[in-house]
């Protein structure tokens, strides 16, 4: 007799998606593939099929895009004998009073109908635990699918990360600080079905390695959402320079950010990316104004994505806890930005005075050309592949 377990992934949304359905299927399909290498993924209908040994299995399920939900099933042959066995068997390792066994049945051939599939295993398993059988409010289930091959029994739904597949939106560009802000913010991309490639701006070797190194960490977390992912890793530190001995103290975050923008989008270019993702939330810095916004926003000519926008930090605090990235994130560092901080820093930016400061100090275009050639393109993969 064949037994063995396997996960069996619903999906909510992507079923809705009519004659794209296929597409989004296929590329949940191929995400599970690359994250569990050494699994066998299969997609009869409305669902997916995982087989694997590892013990990380449910990790790693909990953080792909696209699933809803998904069930740990044991997989058995179809004779009511080794259900009855396997359903008494599963019950009893659990703690409940009440309970109830649903039966779904694609194989119509099957010698029993559902109803008296039920009732045949509710009174097995009601005789070998001695719980009762509630059929409106049980404290567990037992469902039982018998499919024309394969019959899966499982208990226990365990909920998914939802959204859609990391592929079916296209890519972005992520503007990756250290902080808590931006990681929360690709995630929320990647969890809309956008692949996010980042991008980080660092001042070493003239500061610490602990912003890069940081960098690496939080894209091998999130890394673990969307799959192998790419980090460039740009030299601004000559940049940033020559930002503070030129230009004026009170533009210097905008021109920063301006910058940043108009690299991010080069390398968007590059890497066939359709807009920019930042951890901005109106109104938490100075630089996060709705006219510095638009100041930022002229820089790029693709549109930047701000998840956060209307976040409150503690909000933001606890979605980077439950990603992981919080612990990272909190780790000391020298982020090149807040270095050369103005004491008084432009809250109502105009977008002509802050170009003209910017096309007095630097030649853009050659700027940009040459930190693209000096940064790092790195591939991070999730710390569990
Ligand atoms: P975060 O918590 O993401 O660092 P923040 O609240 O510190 O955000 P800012 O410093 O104003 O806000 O940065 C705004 C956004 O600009 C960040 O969310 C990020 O997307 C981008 N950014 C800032 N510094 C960097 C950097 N060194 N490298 C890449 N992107 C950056
Ligand atoms: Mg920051």
């Amino acid at each position: 007799m064949q037994s063995n377990i396997c996960a069996i992934c619903h999906y909510g949304e992507i079923g809705l998606k009519g004659k794209n359905r296929r597409f989004f299927e296929r590329q949940l399909v191929s995400n599970i593939r690359e994250l569990l290498p050494d699994s066998d993924v299969s997609a009869p209908r409305g669902r997916v099929v995982v087989s694997s040994n590892r013990k990380d299995l449910k990790e790693i399920l909990e953080r792909i895009p696209g699933i809803v939900y998904f069930f740990f099933a044991e997989v058995v042959n179809s004779s009511i004998e080794d259900m009855e066995k396997r359903a008494v068997t599963l019950l009893k390792e659990r703690n409940f009073e009440s309970f109830r066994v649903t039966v779904k049945r694609s194989d119509k051939s099957f010698e029993l109908s559902s109803y008296e599939i039920a009732c045949k295993l509710g009174e097995v398993i009601n005789k070998e635990t001695g719980k009762r059988v509630d059929l409106s409010n049980p404290d567990i289930t037992c469902w039982v699918e018998i499919h024309p091959k394969v019959t899966y029994i499982y208990v226990e739904k365990m909920k998914g990360v939802g959204g859609l597949p990391v592929g079916t939106g296209g890519k972005a560009v992520s503007l990756l600080s250290g902080g808590i802000d931006s990681p929360v913010a690709s995630f929320r991309t990647i969890k809309r079905g956008v692949k996010n490639i980042f991008v980080h701006f660092h001042a070493y070797p003239t500061t610490s390695k602990e912003s890069i190194d940081k960098a690496k960490s939080i894209t091998s977390k999130l890394s673990s959402y969307q799959g192998e992912t790419t980090l460039y890793l740009i030299p601004f530190d000559e940049l940033q320079k020559e930002i503070v001995l030129g230009a004026k103290e009170s533009l210097r975050v905008l021109l920063y950010r301006r910058i940043m923008v108009s690299i991010a989008c080069e390398i968007a270019k590059k890497e066939g990316a359709g807009a920019l993702v930042t951890g901005e939330s109106l109104g938490q810095v100075a630089s996060q104004t709705m006219e510095n916004i638009r100041v930022t926003d002229d820089a790029a000519d693709i549109p930047i994505f701000r998840p956060l926008l209307g976040y409150d930090k503690e909000e933001i605090i606890e979605e980077a806890k439950n990603l992981g990235t919080y612990d990272i994130s909190i780790l000391p560092e020298d982020d090149c930005c807040v270095r050369f901080l103005p004491h008084n820093p432009e809250t109502k930016g105009e977008i002509h005075v802050t170009k003209t400061e910017e096309e007095r100090i630097l030649n853009k275009d050659s700027v940009i050309r040459e930190v693209i050639e000096n940064s790092e393109r790195e591939i991070i993969r999730p710390r569990f592949l």
